[in-house]
């Protein structure tokens, strides 16, 4: 009998609920025509909606939900309209990344030959590589507590050796797990400003002691400032990226923007025991309701997740459906024919996903 995975859903704002259940349908299917495993979705209501409607934001059963699952799927949350008293947003997606302790945020860019970029690329010159971004400290460290006078506003980055030795333990993983399948030479690169900085100069000490037990990859060290610079420039010359919050939070929609933009970005945060698959943007709540939502971001987002569940749980076929997966949003968006407005089509949010299906199940 085929293992069962149980994976908690937060569908979400705005446009939240609109593109996770086409992603649901996709993923039904594909277990549906799997003999290696299925899926089973539970509900797990949290944001900014169920905060207006209920006081609650991520309710504790919500969050058991995410503790017990194997995996947990998040479409966006947020609105601008509803607040906390104290003025900021509801961002349970932030709790949940503090309090899963989920410190690698995975943002992979990826341009296939022929797909609209703002770049000028060559026609047979395509980009694939992974940022990995810290997702639990750096300057999100004192979110939401900073001190801030009359006179002054103070924000404290925060580098743990625990944490930054997880996270290169895992980026150098990652790295190999791509070499391995041919999608990268195994390179490494640490982005800081260590010239600057000395808790930049403890990071980058901290990943070379992680990159001398890994002398099968290569592993080195770029600048944030340059690192945006050849983003743009040379692109195709990274593999696997690894960088501080902040850094990493602006360097991810600057890797979306390579892409054609974030209706196409996938993202997963990631820890020891768990995992968040969504989609990089927030709740859109200018287009909610109208069914022009772009469901690519949050389809590839899952095929993240069926290819992180297949190698934490040695089942092959969810590693070739998540590849399979990946694959087919990335031909419908490389033919251009389906595209929603966003990405520059005419296409609606399941248009965009039928394409998908078509692309899986009929091609
Ligand atoms: P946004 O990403 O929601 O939207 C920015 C622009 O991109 C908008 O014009 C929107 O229409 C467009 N867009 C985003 N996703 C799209 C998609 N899938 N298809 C087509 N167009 C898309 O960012 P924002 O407007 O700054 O934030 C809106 C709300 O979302 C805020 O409340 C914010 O706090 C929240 N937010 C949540 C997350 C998250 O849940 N991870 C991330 C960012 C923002």
């Amino acid at each position: 009998m085929n293992k069962t995975f149980s994976i908690a859903v937060f569908s979400g704002d705005g446009i939240g609920p609109e593109i996770t259940a086409p992603t649901l349908d996709i993923l039904e299917r594909m277990a549906a025509a799997s003999d290696g495993y299925d899926l089973r979705f539970t509900d797990a209501p949290a944001g900014a909606s169920h905060y207006a409607k209920t006081g609650e934001s991520l309710p504790e059963a919500s969050m058991d939900i995410a503790r017990a699952s194997d995996a947990i799927m998040l479409s966006a949350m947020g609105l601008p309209d509803v607040r906390y008293p104290d003025g900021t947003e509801i961002s349970p997606q932030i709790e949940l990344r503090k309090a899963l302790t989920l410190f690698a945020g995975i943002r992979p860019v990826t341009v296939k030959p022929g797909q609209k970029t703002p770049l000028n690329l060559p026609a047979d010159r395509g980009i694939d590589f992974v940022l990995v971004r810290e997702s639990t400290e750096g300057l999100f460290h004192t979110q939401g507590c900073g001190e801030v006078t009359n006179d002054e506003a103070r924000e404290t980055l925060l580098i743990t050796r625990e944490i930054s030795e997880k996270l290169f333990r895992f980026t150098f993983d990652l790295a190999a797990t791509r070499k391995k399948t041919g999608r990268g030479p195994g390179r490494v690169t640490c982005v800081d400003k260590a010239n600057v900085f000395r808790a930049f100069a403890f990071f980058r000490e901290i990943f070379d002691a992680e990159a001398a037990r890994h002398p099968d990859l290569i592993a080195d060290h770029a600048y944030v400032d340059a690192t945006a610079l050849w983003m743009v420039q040379k692109p195709w010359d990274f593999d696997v990226l690894v960088t501080e919050n902040m850094f990493g939070d602006i360097l991810s929609d600057l890797g979306a923007g390579l892409m054609g933009g974030l209706g196409l970005a996938p993202s997963a945060d990631i820890g020891l025991e768990h995992a968040v698959f969504q989609p990089c943007h927030g709740s859109a709540p200018d287009i909610a309701g109208q069914g022009l939502a772009n469901p690519l971001a949050m389809i590839l987002s899952a095929a993240m997740m069926l290819d992180w569940l297949g190698l934490r749980h040695d089942n092959d076929a969810m590693v070739q459906d998540g590849a399979r997966l990946r694959e087919a949003v990335e031909d419908v968006v490389a033919l251009g024919e389906v595209l929603t407005r966003d990405i520059g089509g005419t296409a609606g949010t399941k248009e965009a996903a039928n394409a998908v299906l078509e692309t899986l199940f009929v091609s």
